[in-house]
């Protein structure tokens, strides 16, 4: 059966406010267990509150200390984000400034430090006998072109037309050349072709076929007509070759086809 403590205690109190017993033996032991009961229900809620309120400080404490983290946690995040942004502006940026470093602004063509590192390739492996890039080497020529009497050009027209004639000749051999090779701004007036066709006749007419389509060539501005030719120099890779001998060799035909007259291929 279930103790009713209110009902009890009422019991209790009621007994020890009656005057008729006031003097029996027994109010004075009850007195004493009331008292003692008073006492115990006091220290139990003393421990009660006590037990509430370090509760309530933990809850607290841990609310607080959870907020806490979350803070730090998006202030993380958010740190990470703009570092991961930062890094791939600065990836761009380093893909950016590789690629300018490699392309001829005027021309944007390859630059002469993109067309020594294309050749290199090969050479490099040489050294290092790595098979596949010294195949490549077996069927490579070199073409070297200088635009004739361009000096004229520049007097004749302006330094912005002749920007002009760089740009569109850089275009039209270009066109030539396609899947054959590579050409770029070798500097000034002079590009370099390096071709990776099988024969070095190959090679050749297609040197001719470049020179052909340049003496065809006009620049037309205002109510004059520009008109240029080239004069080119083709060597093709011997088997003790270094890049150097290579490109010496196509600057010897160069030279050889200016001498002979200008707008003309020759070999070296
Ligand atoms: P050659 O037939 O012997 O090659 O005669 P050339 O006049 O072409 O040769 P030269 O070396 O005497 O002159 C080259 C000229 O190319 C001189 C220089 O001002 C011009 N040149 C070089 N780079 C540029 C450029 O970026 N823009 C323009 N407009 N001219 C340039
Ligand atoms: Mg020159
Ligand atoms: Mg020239």
């Amino acid at each position: 059966m279930k103790t009713d403590f209110t009902e009890l205690e009422a019991k209790v109190q009621a007994i020890l406010d009656t005057p008729e017993y006031q003097d029996h033996p027994a109010r004075q032991a009850l007195s004493q267990l009331w008292d003692i009961n008073q006492d115990q229900w006091e220290r139990m809620e003393r421990l009660t509150r006590l037990s509430d309120s370090y509760q309530d400080m933990m809850i607290q404490r841990e609310k607080s200390l959870s907020e806490r983290f979350d803070k730090h946690l998006r202030q993380l995040e958010k740190m990470t984000r703009i570092s991961d942004r930062y890094q791939r502006s600065l990836r761009q940026l380093n893909i950016e400034l590789e690629k300018t470093s490699l392309i001829d602004p005027l021309t944007e063509l390859p630059n002469r430090r993109m067309m020594m590192k294309h050749l290199s390739q090969g050479y490099d492996c040489q050294q290092e006998d790595c098979s596949e890039h010294r195949k490549s080497l077996d069927h490579l020529s070199v073409a070297m072109i200088d635009i004739d009497y361009f000096k004229k050009v520049n007097d004749e027209f302006g330094h912005l037309v002749g920007d002009d004639v760089l740009v569109s000749l850089g275009k039209l051999m270009q066109s030539v050349v396609e899947n054959s090779g590579v050409i770029g701004r070798w500097g000034g007036e002079e590009f370099l072709v390096i071709l990776t066709c099988p024969q070095l006749d190959s090679a050749t007419k297609l040197m001719e076929t470049l020179r052909q389509k340049v003496e065809e060539f006009t620049l037309s501005f205002d109510d004059k007509i520009v008109t240029t030719s080239v004069s080119i120099g083709v060597a093709e890779h011997h088997k003790s070759d270094t890049m150097d001998s290579l490109l010496s060799r196509a600057d010897g035909a160069l030279y050889k086809a200016k001498s002979n007259g200008r707008n003309r291929v020759e070999l070296g």
